[in-house]
């Protein structure tokens, strides 16, 4: 069990506040693995030394670029060529067996009993159901898969959008025909697109989810909260009610658990 472990991602500042959330909803829910985030080198010392107190290990990562302006342009996100970096996560054969978590993840319940599947297991992305979801995944560490998925990231349209998502969806192509066990239910992977999609399915499963996923454009890190009157302020045109409620739930984390560490290292650098 000691061999397995829970793996993250974050190139720059914004997306490792999320990991730090990860990290701290994980805690919270009484996680017995390890943690694990992989980092490049554009994330600041400030925050690179908060990532140190949360996880059980940072690792320093090269950063791998679809360069497909194309397709990240059609899906309007042409920051997520950057996402090729997440293979990375196969070199870390120090373990048996890891689950994959997005950094702009909220975990709500203890997900533990994903490690009990196999490679390569994921849920169903709202968007596109035969394809998986590239936010959460149960894998295999493996320097031999990990030179594969390399060689095949480096073909001509490799990744049919652009991103990890296609790339992933491309090179493990059998998942949508595999064994039911490979497809992780979809409340360990809720995408925001179901809060507009399936009103009534949010309604009717709410207390089932485990893990919130806020996939798209907007991240809960790009808000500002208010802790004395627990209100959100941003962007928040147009985000359904629960939707706001799970940015809220994500701010809590943040304020509680993981503030008190950034501040602390904050006032340590400027007493230097
Ligand atoms: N990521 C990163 N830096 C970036 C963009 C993405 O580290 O500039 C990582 C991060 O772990 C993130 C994942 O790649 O959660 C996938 O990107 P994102 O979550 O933005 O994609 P979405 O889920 O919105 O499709
Ligand atoms: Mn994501």
């Amino acid at each position: 069990m000691s061999s397995e472990a829970f793996v993250t991602l974050a190139t720059n500042d914004g997306y490792a506040l999320g990991a730090l959330v990860v990290a701290q909803s994980l805690r919270k829910v009484g996680t017995q693995r390890k943690l694990v985030v992989m980092i490049s080198k554009h994330v600041s010392n400030l925050i690179k030394q908060t990532l140190e107190t949360s996880f059980d290990e940072v690792v320093l990562v090269e950063e791998l670029d679809s360069q497909d302006s194309e397709n990240l342009n059609l899906l309007r996100r042409p920051e997520l060529g950057i996402t090729f970096t997440k293979v990375n996560c196969w070199l870390l054969e120090k373990y048996s067996k890891c689950v994959f978590l997005d950094a702009d993840i909220l975990v709500l319940r203890n997900i533990d009993d994903l490690f009990e599947r196999e490679e390569f297991s994921a849920a169903p992305d709202a968007g596109w159901p035969d394809c998986f979801n590239s936010g959460l995944f149960v894998y295999r560490p493996s320097k031999e898969t990990f030179r594969k998925l390399v060689q095949f990231a480096s073909q001509q349209h490799a990744s049919f959008d652009g991103g990890d998502q296609g790339l992933l969806n491309g090179f493990f192509s059998n998942w949508r025909s595999s064994d039911v066990s490979r497809h992780i239910p979809f409340v360990y992977n809720v995408t925001a697109n179901t809060f507009y999609s399936y009103v009534p399915a949010i309604t009717r499963f709410h207390n089932d989810i485990r893990v919130v996923h806020f996939a798209g454009a907007l991240k809960p890190w790009h808000l500002t909260y208010n802790p004395q009157n627990e209100q959100l302020s941003g962007n928040l045109d147009g985000q359904h009610d629960v939707q706001r409620e799970f940015l809220l739930s994500w701010w809590k984390v943040m304020y509680e658990r993981v503030w008190p560490q950034l501040s602390k290292f904050n006032q340590q650098s400027e007493q230097n």
